[in-house]
């Protein structure tokens, strides 16, 4: 029996039906772009999307990287492209865009975390980390918003932080970078307001990454531990103190891909195991 969802949007295949979203996605003939794709948050979404029928292309510095990733999928394209770079950004999207089409999902996901204390934190340390990880956002999505037209379907979403939404102790340029990509999506949320591109922002806690991993042995030198205790340490930082896995990210940036999510925009989703 048709269900009265598809009934009442006869447009939609009885699939569309809204139960059980993850099965019923379907991204096929759409072009999405995840920039630091050669790895832990952002692979784990571009594998996903591809999973999902998108044809994705997966963005960094690390060519390497990205083709080992690459070559989990058919789906998956690796172009190398320096976030912090213009000319790289303009020439990267441009290459993805003139073989696979307009970007119709960008998931701005580069990032690095450096952490230490803020009287000793250099100017080359702060504009490193703006660069890539705010100035990376800005100049990916701007390249990528530029190949839809007027009335087309899109989804912007940024790979932001619970540092997005709190001060984390030991790390104001990355807090700072990660307040400006909320600040980016809910600008830009308003600028396109009523149209069919939503722009959102998803704030993990701490997950299970070389982000995280590459941190352990900085805490246990600076706070006199094992890196086994350094690693709790941060599991901590998460509500249920455990860390998150990348898959939970992916899940919620496919959710947020999914037609059902249409009228999400100018949000934060906050994945910390609790209220952070
Ligand atoms: P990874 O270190 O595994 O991934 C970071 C990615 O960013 C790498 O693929 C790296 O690729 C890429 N990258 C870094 N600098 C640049 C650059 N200048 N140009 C292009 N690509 C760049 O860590 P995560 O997967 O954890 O991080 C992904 C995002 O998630 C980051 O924005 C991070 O801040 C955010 N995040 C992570 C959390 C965590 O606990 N892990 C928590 C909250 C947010 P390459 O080196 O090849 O360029």
């Amino acid at each position: 029996m048709q269900s009265l969802y598809a009934l009442r949007r006869p447009h939609l295949p009885i699939a569309c039906a809204p139960n059980g979203w993850g099965h019923r996605m379907n991204l096929t003939g759409k072009h999405a772009l995840v920039t630091g794709g050669g790895g832990g948050i952002g692979a784990a979404i571009a594998i996903e999307l591809a999973k999902a029928g998108a044809d994705v292309t997966i963005t960094g510095r690390s060519l390497g990287r990205l083709d080992s990733i690459a070559r989990t999928s058919p789906r998956l394209f690796p172009v190398q492209m320096d976030v912090a770079n213009e000319d790289s950004v303009r020439d990267g999207v441009q290459a993805a865009i003139g073989a696979r089409g307009p970007v119709a999902i960008c998931v701005a996901n580069a990032g690095i975390a450096e952490g230490g204390a803020f009287a000793r934190t250099s100017l080359a340390t702060w504009r490193k980390t703006m660069a890539t990880n705010l100035d990376g956002a800005f100049l990916t999505i701007q390249a990528c918003l530029g190949s839809l037209n007027d009335g087309d379907w899109g989804r912007v979403i940024a790979i932001s932080s619970i540092a997005g939404v709190r001060g984390l102790k030991g790390a104001v340029p990355y807090t700072v970078s990660k307040h400006g990509m909320i600040g980016l999506v809910r600008g830009l949320s308003e600028e396109y307001i009523g149209g069919n591109v939503t722009f959102n922002a998803i704030c993990p806690g701490y997950v299970e990454t070389d982000i995280v991993r590459n941190q352990a042995p900085v805490i246990a030198r600076r706070m006199n531990m094992t890196e086994d205790e350094a690693t709790a340490y941060l599991a901590k930082g998460n509500r249920h103190r455990t860390l998150l896995q990348v898959d939970e990210i992916a899940t919620a940036a496919l959710w947020l891909c999914d037609e059902g999510s249409r009228s999400v925009n100018g949000q934060c989703i906050q994945i910390s195991g609790g209220q952070v």
